[in-house]
């Protein structure tokens, strides 16, 4: 299985790993990294795995094995095979990382602004969106941009914690408190907290702090069907 780096610290770059398989279509599975794996809505990461030699192997996308507990990075097509043992590191391409994990973070502050049942979402390069479970109309964007600069204004921490299930049924409060409820039976639970504003189980990559999510809009709102509302935002 692979350790997952970057579930501790969302901000690691690079780091040394060995690769302890090959699949037979070339995917590259290391023991440790900081690739996120495509889940929950944002993409994989994509970035190199550079060699001993000094070569480079292009990473195009990342994502779980079938086991969900080893991560396979994806080589761009016609790259150098990899041997099991080898030692390489992997760095991943923070130009495309970095705003994804603003949108992320940016789409806590959206289900806060728009405390409705989320059916869906996406993180894309820049943007990103929510499906919210609601009938009304009358949804403004430049209402609920303004809504969420007031929050990323308030340059609020973002940090998280992992809770057992145990832990979970002794504060009930908590589950009342959260946004969305904790997936059970894996035994724990990561808790994302935005200090003061949102606290729900997420296992992405976020920004430390709502301020460096930065300029952001809601550029859209469609209809999807008659109970569902489509909301995109968009980096500034
Ligand atoms: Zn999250």
């Amino acid at each position: 299985m692979t350790e997952p780096l970057f579930r501790d610290d969302a901000y690691l770059r690079a780091a040394p790993a060995t690769v302890i398989a090959v699949t037979p279509e070339g995917g590259v599975v290391l023991d440790r990294t900081v690739f996120y794996a495509q889940g929950g809505g944002q993409p994989g990461d994509v970035g190199r795995l550079l060699r001993q030699d000094g070569s480079a192997i292009q990473v195009a996308n990342t994502v779980y094995g079938p086991d969900r507990a080893s991560i396979v990075h994806v080589p761009a097509p016609d790259q150098a095979p990899l041997q099991v043992g080898e030692q390489v590191t992997a760095e991943l391409d923070w130009e495309r990382r970095f705003p994804r994990m603003r949108v992320h973070t940016a789409l806590h502050l959206l289900s806060v602004v728009l405390p409705y049942p989320v059916t869906g979402g996406s993180i894309g390069d820049g943007d990103g969106r929510l499906d919210f479970d609601i009938q009304e109309a009358g949804l403004d964007k430049a209402e609920l941009t303004e809504k969420l600069h007031a929050l990323v204004d308030r340059d609020a921490p973002v940090s998280f914690r992992w809770i057992t299930d145990e832990e979970l049924d002794a504060n009930p409060g908590l589950v009342k408190t959260m946004s969305v409820k904790p997936p059970r039976g894996s035994g724990r639970v990561r808790l994302v907290e935005i200090d003061g504003i949102d606290l729900q189980p997420c296992g992405g990559t976020h920004v430390r702090r709502t301020g460096e999510i930065g300029q952001v809009v809601v550029s859209d709102i469609e209809k999807k069907g008659k109970q569902n509302r489509r909301v995109r935002i968009r980096l500034g």
